[in-house]
């Protein structure tokens, strides 16, 4: 497709047009995952964070959160749980918290190596040097998921402090894919400031780094950020960028977000339909659930995760697809060291 082309597809509003994207999309998926949808476990260990982005409701500006952080023990039995459920991946994700260091991190993902020696290991756990990344690597973690947010320069400093930059960001990408891991990275559709253009980017960006995953969610703005009385992003916009993705890169993972659930109760159906493949159902326990709010409205925060399971296998099934409790290896290869 021609930038002109791709372009006409982000800005169309024609429903035949839009049904025949989501068609095309839905049928390049099936070619290469079938009908099957992978699951994730996502474990939120820590909403302190050290960064400021001003769309996120956990960043350190934000002085009404109400922080926490899971112990090694806690952790532990997020990942029993998931366990004894069927998942075969665990994803940690938290905020930059500067109390966990590289030793840290090395000795929980040490841990849950030990008692899960065949599960996937992935960390969502921002920005950090290669010598960290690495030292993550060699504990067994193989998977990373690092989203650029915009891949427009003057977009991204529109969203965060000048000290938070995208060439900082996308080294990061490219030092994670050098070193082995699964890389996952993604973008926010109709955040603030946000142009037709800029998605284009995000497309060539992806073009580039050729991960094996991609999130795309719409912006929810959160009532603590600056960004508090800006609109969110539309449905049909981010489904049009989960197309346009599985187009461009047919054989990378595209998660059913959380976000786009939120935003429509049918949303991560939505998706499935339009060429996602994944869902990452929470596995944190209860209690702090409601506290890892980087949006607000967040949907799933009361829930077991066992209800979690139960009802995203439904909707699976509602429109026609396969749950797999499978490990999920993405087809798109890795990079060779
Ligand atoms: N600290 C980790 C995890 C970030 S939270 C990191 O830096 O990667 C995971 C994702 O949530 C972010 O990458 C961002 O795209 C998304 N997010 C944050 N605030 C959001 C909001 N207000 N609306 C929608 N998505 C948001």
């Amino acid at each position: 497709m021609t930038d002109t082309e791709l372009l006409r597809f982000i800005t169309t509003e024609d429903k035949e047009e839009t049904g025949e994207l989501f068609s095309r999309a839905r049928a390049v998926r099936e070619q290469h995952y079938g009908k099957a949808v992978y699951f994730r476990g996502l474990i939120e260990f820590t909403n302190y964070c050290k960064n400021d982005c001003y769309y996120c409701g956990i960043r350190c500006g934000n002085m009404k959160v109400r922080r926490y952080r899971l112990s090694l023990e806690q952790i532990l039995r997020c990942c029993a749980a998931g366990d004894m459920m069927g998942f075969k991946t665990f994803v940690l994700q938290g905020g930059e918290d500067p109390y966990y260091t590289e030793e840290h991190i090395r000795e929980i993902v040490q841990a849950i190596r030990r008692k899960f020696p065949y599960h996937a290991i992935t960390l969502s756990i921002g920005e950090w040097k290669r010598e960290s990344y690495e030292a993550f690597f060699r504990a067994g973690a193989n998977r990373y998921l690092m989203r650029h947010e915009t891949a427009d320069g003057e977009h991204y400093a529109r969203l965060h402090p000048t000290w938070q930059t995208l060439e900082a960001r996308k080294q990061c990408l490219f030092d994670l894919r050098d070193i082995g891991y699964q890389v996952g990275s993604g973008f926010m559709v109709g955040s603030p400031f946000q142009k037709p253009q800029d998605l284009l980017e995000d497309l060539h960006f992806l073009q580039q780094l050729n991960p094996q995953m991609v999130g795309i969610g719409p912006f929810i703005p959160h009532a603590d950020t600056p960004f508090a009385a800006y609109p969110a992003g539309t449905v049909e916009l981010t489904l049009k960028m989960l197309a346009l993705t599985r187009l461009l890169l047919p054989k990378t993972l595209l998660p059913a977000t959380t976000a786009l659930g939120t935003i429509d109760p049918k949303g991560r159906e939505k998706a499935l339909m339009a060429g996602a493949n994944v869902v990452m159902p929470n596995l944190s326990p209860v209690g702090v659930r409601g506290l890892y709010t980087l949006y607000n409205n967040k949907i799933c925060t009361g829930e077991e995760a066992a209800e979690c399971l139960l009802c995203m296998q439904g909707r699976i099934h509602s429109c026609g697809f396969v749950p797999d409790m499978g490990r999920g290896d993405s087809l798109v290869a890795l990079k060779t060291p």
